[in-house]
């Protein structure tokens, strides 16, 4: 029997296993990315962070001939849960939304960072912050630029997220994938 269950799970493992597969294509570091990332790994302000990181999001959508995709970085701690201990038990340091058509490319495609940490709503540093912003647009290379209808968090995500990181970030260890924002 076609339950809707049964069409779900046999629809996410078409995606499961596109986005395994994809890698992401090889195209030189664009001049202005080291600069921009200099910069945002110097940076503090929401504000500044999030000017910052739209031109970085602009760099990365032409180098990869995406359409665009709006941040907002919310001066707001990470939504997070705690045990009932008190103690942090899961934390979102951003997320990435869009709205996918029956066809056609993604729509009102849009990155959220915040800004400061769960539990003590210290701004996050600028690595974190960075991480996290180069994680959401992994999500949007698969909505807009793979076709996927569901970005799950595969090995080959990650791999994405690797080569991503050794385009925009090549004197990092290209093994860490730095921490892991939650979505
Ligand atoms: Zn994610």
């Amino acid at each position: 029997m076609r339950t809707l269950a049964g069409v779900r799970r046999r629809g996410s493992d078409v995606w499961y296993a596109a986005s395994l597969a994809a890698a992401l294509p090889s195209v030189p570091t664009p001049a202005t990315v080291p600069p921009l990332l200099s910069a945002l790994l110097a940076s503090s302000g929401s504000r500044e962070r999030e000017l910052l990181g739209t031109a970085l999001l602009e760099v990365l959508n032409s180098a990869f001939a995406l359409q665009p995709c709006a941040l907002t970085v919310a001066d707001r701690p990470q939504v997070h849960s705690q045990d009932d201990q008190g103690r942090l038990a899961r934390a979102t340091y951003g997320y990435y939304r869009c709205r996918v058509p029956q066809s056609g490319p993604p729509q009102r495609c849009a990155i959220r960072v915040y800004h400061r940490t769960a539990v003590r709503g210290q701004v996050v540093s600028a690595s974190a912050f960075t991480n996290t912003l180069l994680h959401e647009w992994v999500h949007h290379y698969d909505f807009a630029g793979l076709g996927l209808r569901r970005s799950p968090h595969t090995a080959g995500f990650f791999a994405r997220l690797r080569q991503l990181r050794s385009l925009v970030l090549p004197d990092l260890d290209p093994e860490s994938t730095g921490p892991h924002p939650g979505r």
